[in-house]
């Protein structure tokens, strides 16, 4: 069985020397006489590991020291909680950019433990682009200004930073984290789950500037306290240890890709194959707007919906599978992370186009 083009959002495509790697190493891990499931999180071979994870991740995205990196579970979704537990108690305030369906998810837990405010919204024009300089009205006293990097479902990017006059970012990169450089300096907490460009699911990278850890709440569970998490370097429970060590493997895997500028240039020219093909027909319509639209998901429609599950079956039965776009919006998404082959996408485009000739 020969692997298949998998677009899936996530769990997402991996390198695939990094699959071969965890693979020859599944039952004995060099140096470990055992398997990565089957050795202390407290070990020296361990330490190694996650050292040399979070050695990887600070090269590539050009992390200074007083950035935190931390490995914790629960999932981006547990971000939305934890990162408003810890930065806004006793109501201090913070502004949400909307984009899509991930900051709304962000937005309503925040909305629990924080004096939060819609900044800018895009749901009017339903969710097709970022909003613009003029569009955002900020606080200067805000904590932060929570924004999602890149929303998945509706595949709406923010192409750079939006400005925000010194106020720490705090941003959901779970869906492009890692697929180009950024400006570091204007995040104050970064978090992602590992599921779509770092690794497998079931770790978060949390990326906390230490300013305000020093601010986060002192009275916090020992699981949801940022400060506990970092004292003990994401060691205070079990870790994911797996997960862990295959981020170690593919930030090797991208440091020979050139590193994150490498993957920016692959990504956008990965991406132009597909947008190309999107643009220069009636048949197919993209859904974002042309300056917002994701290098990672590539959302998009057919005429009808009957025609939109045709191409979904039929790519797949040609070996290209999880086309169909999430379903509170319909039509086609192509996930394309740093992982996914361009010779994928080629062959998605001759598909589609030959589908149109068929039933354009
Ligand atoms: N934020 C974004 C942008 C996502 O794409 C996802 C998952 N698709 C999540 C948050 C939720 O992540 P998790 O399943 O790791 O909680």
């Amino acid at each position: 069985m020969a692997r298949i083009y998998n677009f899936s959002a996530g769990p997402a495509t991996l390198p695939l020397p990094v699959l071969e790697q965890v693979a020859r190493e599944m039952v004995e891990l060099p140096g470990a006489g055992a398997s990565i499931m089957e050795i202390s999180h407290r070990s020296k071979k361990f330490d190694e590991i996650i050292a040399g994870a979070e050695a990887g991740l600070r090269e590539l995205l050009g992390l200074p020291a007083n950035y935190h990196v931390l490995f914790l579970q629960g999932g981006a979704s547990l971000q939305f909680a934890m990162a408003p537990m810890n930065l806004l108690a006793g109501g201090k305030k913070a502004d949400f950019l909307i984009t899509g369906a991930w900051g709304q998810k962000a937005l309503k837990d925040a909305q629990k433990f924080g004096n939060v405010r819609v900044a800018a919204n895009t749901k009017d024009t339903n969710f097709t682009r970022v909003p613009t300089a003029d569009e955002i009205s900020l606080d200067p006293d805000a904590e932060y200004v929570h924004i999602t990097t890149n929303e998945t479902i509706q595949g709406v990017e923010w192409p750079r930073e939006p400005e925000t006059n010194g106020v720490p970012i705090v941003a959901d990169a779970s869906s492009d984290i890692l697929s180009r450089p950024i400006d570091v300096e204007k995040y104050g907490l970064i978090y992602a789950g590992a599921q779509k460009n770092i690794g497998p699911s079931g770790v978060t990278l949390v990326i906390l500037r230490d300013d305000l850890l020093q601010k986060c709440a002192g009275d916090l569970p020992a699981m949801l306290d940022y400060r506990v998490q970092a004292e003990n370097k994401s060691l205070y429970n079990t870790p994911n240890t797996f997960g862990i060590y295959v981020i170690n493997l593919v930030c090797d895997y991208l440091k020979t890709q050139g590193g994150l500028a490498g993957m920016q240039a692959k990504n956008e020219a990965k991406a132009k194959v597909l947008y190309d093909v999107i643009d220069g027909t009636n048949f197919y319509t993209g859904h974002a707007e042309v300056g917002s639209r994701s290098q990672m998901n590539v959302t998009f429609r057919l005429p009808s919906e009957e025609l939109e599950k045709r191409l979904v079956d039929e790519a797949k039965a040609a070996g290209m599978v999880e086309l169909k776009g999430h379903r509170s919006v319909g039509g086609l998404r192509a996930s394309i992370y740093n992982a996914f082959p361009r010779e994928g996408i080629v062959a998605l485009t001759e598909f589609m186009k030959e589908f149109e000739r068929r039933n354009g």
